[in-house]
């Protein structure tokens, strides 16, 4: 038996495609990083008898896989933490639409892709925290009046390398325009308590640490610092509050950004992987999301965990999140042009 499936394996490997047999599995590119998709996929084979395979590795080198392999990938579904590289992968042709009831149906109107090609099962917002000691929550108001002088030495971010920052600079220039978003962005590096480095968590740390007041960072990591086991981890949770900006009546609301699966073009487990986007989008596994990685869920049956509920409702940004990917260019220009490392 081992050895006929070795043969199998082999002959697989040999051909690059075994799409002729209809196996009872699901090949997955990830780039997510999180502990809850294993949770995840070991439900969803338990529930189904379908097996799921994942690779992991960056998005944009998945994309290229994806792009390089053509009709011959394995791969049924890639999946990321960002719209911007979804829209990217669509622009390359290589997803296929995804028309489903029952998906539909499990998501907020206002997150779904307006063309169909990917379909979010978290979101989650790049907000602002600020020191329990330093900051009072009336002095903050938007993401625009983090370049306002006042805040000289005191902002934390990360580098611009960073998806997440690319994100939200696009976000920025969809929603005000290059000249304003330029200046923003100039602004922004001259109030750095220091150069940007580590990750969003590192940001948190550091004004636990008193090196700076003010952080831009995903929602999630707040949740996963006042849950770790590390009491440091708590500790810094605990100094900061959330603020969610520009929240006035006539503002956009909070930029956010979605985890996202796509359906390959030519996937060769076509209805398991559509079956395995109904599971994630539906209350059970939508619950797993919220309570393990402290993500938003898309479900509007589903309540954020607990921790993420106690920061109270908040307005997101209806950009079309495609944009994000679009704009991504124009964006990283921005970074170089204003200096932000
Ligand atoms: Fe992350």
């Amino acid at each position: 038996m081992i050895y006929k499936n070795f043969l199998n394996f082999i002959l697989c490997t040999v051909l690059l495609s075994c799409n002729v047999e209809k196996n009872d599995e699901i090949n997955i590119y990830s780039q997510r990083h999180y502990q809850v998709d294993k949770k995840q996929y070991e439900n969803f084979e338990k529930k189904t008898g379908i097996k799921i395979n994942v690779i992991k590795a960056g998005a944009d080198e998945l994309l290229e896989r994806l792009y390089n392999e053509g009709e011959n990938s394995p791969a049924d579904l890639f999946v990321t933490v960002d719209a911007g590289k979804l829209q990217k992968g669509v622009e390359k042709g290589l997803f296929q639409k995804i028309k489903n009831k029952i998906i539909e149906s499990n998501i907020i109107a206002d997150l779904k892709d307006v063309n169909s090609y990917w379909v979010p099962v978290t979101y989650r917002a790049r907000l602002i925290v600020y020191s329990n000691e330093r900051v009072l929550s009336h002095e903050l108001s938007t993401y625009e009046d983090l370049a306002n002088p006042k805040w000289k030495g005191k902002i934390l971010v990360r580098s611009s390398s960073n998806a997440y920052n690319q994100a939200l600079m696009a976000s920025m220039y969809a929603n005000i325009g290059e000249e304003a978003t330029k200046k923003w962005s100039k602004g922004i590096v001259n109030n750095l308590a220091r150069d940007p480095k580590g990750n969003d968590r590192d940001q948190v740390k550091a004004i636990a640490s008193g090196q700076g007041d003010l952080a831009i960072v995903n929602s999630y990591y707040i949740g996963m610092l006042l849950s770790s086991e590390k009491e440091s981890e708590v500790l810094a949770g605990k100094s900061i509050s959330v603020f969610f900006p520009n929240q006035a009546k006539e503002d956009r609301g909070t930029h956010v950004n979605i985890s996202g699966f796509a359906l390959t073009k030519n996937a060769p487990n076509r209805e398991n992987a559509i079956k395995l986007l109904e599971y994630l989008t539906d209350v059970e596994a939508q619950n797993t999301y919220v309570n393990n990685s402290f993500e938003y869920p898309v479900n509007p049956k589903v309540k954020p965990s607990k921790i993420v509920s106690s920061w109270g409702e908040f307005k997101f940004d209806k950009l079309d999140l495609n944009l994000l990917g679009s704009l991504r260019a124009d964006a990283i220009k921005i970074f170089d042009y204003t200096g932000w490392k």
